[in-house]
């Protein structure tokens, strides 16, 4: 039996970068909003994040969208939704923009941002914060924002089922709230923001919000689910030992910056692997580092980033992480192994966020557009979150009617047909 019952216009599930983009930007339209997330709001992997988000600003010389159209497909080893990919990254500049306009501060000067690059970029268009601790940055200007426009966010709240009608369309949820009573938020649009499912392996650098409930809910609802094989391997996540669980990561910015790998004698094993040697996509660098451990017979593998300048002051998260564990990484090499990181897959959508159960929406790391195919590009995931976070808002708007901030109609977007591979 419930214990408690609200209404809303949308419930989002889930306060990373793609559920509060969505809530902010629906709320701004003068939906009634409702965030439900089941542990602190900043815990989900957004304030993780380390190494940035990919975009293409227009300010660097010789980098175009097009070539980080072309970089994310290759990356995704062919298996991109080319439609999807054009469509999402085409539209990173100006979501960027609206995130630093909701106060989201990044590294170098306002009008010039600095860039780092990671595996598979052709160039360096990753802009960052805190050095490397851009997700604290992402998570801390939209739960300030969300916090300004008294959003009702309830923390320790946890979605365990969509509610539907007879005719199967979702109409709310059922939660347990923070003392663990049933209750049900009704609404005519749900949004799935869940996150991924990296807690499913033993080593991962993901939080332990990570456990693929979204896609579980989504299932369960009637949606169907694509590509949830496509889990991607960090290359170089810390080693301490055979722990389980979260481990942390060494954001592959280091290795943008020159770090390289070592075998454990000392000889760089990514050279003739691939034309962008330690700064392949992630996917041919893991491999390379599992073939590596299966031939030598030893734990982990050196990433060397003793060259490199002012390592504690650039990736102050990463020295940091080295230190706890006893590691010098300005004197000696740090150990790595690969850990499980991303969910390419997850809950069908189109490029709106719809599932294919009316009512029930899905954007972010929960989420399959098609943008990562078999495996996702550096840093196109917070990328992914803002701008889906947003066109999701505008599908839910659109789905009822609504009216955009300024007055003006809603167009209703074109309709994408739901086709899982
Ligand atoms: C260590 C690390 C470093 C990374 N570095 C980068 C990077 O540099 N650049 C980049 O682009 N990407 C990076 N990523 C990936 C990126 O952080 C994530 O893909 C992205 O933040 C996911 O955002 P999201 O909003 O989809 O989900 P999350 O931020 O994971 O948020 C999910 C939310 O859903 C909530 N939730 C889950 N289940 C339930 C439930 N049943 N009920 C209620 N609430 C629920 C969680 O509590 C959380 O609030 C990194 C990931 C990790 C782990």
């Amino acid at each position: 039996m419930n214990v408690w019952e609200a209404v809303a216009d949308l419930v989002v599930v889930g306060s990373g970068v793609a559920g509060l983009t969505a809530a902010l930007d629906a709320a701004g339209a003068g939906l009634r909003v409702v965030v439900v997330t089941k542990d602190s709001a900043d815990a989900g992997s957004t304030g993780w994040a380390q190494g940035g988000i990919a975009v293409v600003l227009g300010d660097i010389a010789g980098d175009s969208v097009a070539a980080h159209v072309e970089d994310t497909l290759v990356a995704g080893v062919g298996l991109c939704d080319p439609v999807a990919v054009r469509q999402i990254l085409a539209d990173g500049p100006a979501a960027v923009s609206r995130l630093r306009a909701r106060g989201a501060r990044f590294d170098g000067p306002a009008a010039r941002l600095d860039r780092t690059r990671e595996g598979g970029h052709s160039a360096f268009r990753v802009v960052h914060a805190g050095g490397d601790a851009t997700g604290a940055e992402v998570e801390r200007a939209l739960v300030a924002a969300a916090t300004d426009r008294r959003l009702p966010l309830l923390t320790g709240h946890v979605a365990v089922d969509a509610l539907r009608d007879a005719r199967g369309a979702v109409v709310g949820l059922a939660v347990l709230d923070d003392e663990g009573r049933p209750g049900v938020l009704r609404a005519p649009a749900v949004l799935l923001a869940t996150g991924g499912y990296g807690q499913l392996y033993a080593s991962t650098t993901n939080p332990a919000t990570a456990t693929g409930d979204g896609v579980a809910l989504a299932l369960r609802a009637g949606a169907s689910a694509a590509d949830l094989e496509f889990v991607q391997f960090h290359p170089t996540v810390l080693y301490t030992g055979p722990t389980v669980g979260r481990r942390p990561l060494v954001t592959e910015a280091v290795r943008g910056e020159g770090a390289v790998l070592l075998d454990r004698a000392g000889h760089r094993f990514m050279a003739g692997v691939h034309p962008l040697a330690d700064l392949a996509p992630r996917d041919v660098v893991s491999a390379a580092i599992t073939r590596t451990l299966a031939e030598t017979g030893a734990d982990c593998v050196h990433l060397d980033a003793t060259a490199l300048p002012g390592l504690p002051t650039r990736f102050p998260t990463v020295y940091a992480a080295c230190r706890e564990a006893g590691i010098d990484p300005t004197t000696e090499p740090i150990p790595v192994t690969p850990a499980a990181h991303y969910s390419c897959g997850g809950v069908v959508t189109d490029l709106h966020g719809r599932t294919g159960v009316r009512g029930l929406y899905a954007a972010g790391e929960v989420a399959r557009t098609g943008l990562h195919g078999a495996n996702r590009l550096a840093s196109n995931s917070l990328l992914e979150g803002l701008v889906m976070g947003e066109r999701a808002a505008a599908a839910v708007l659109a789905d009822r009617g609504a009216r955009s901030p300024s007055g003006a109609a809603v167009e209703p977007p074109p309709a994408v047909p739901i086709a899982p591979r």
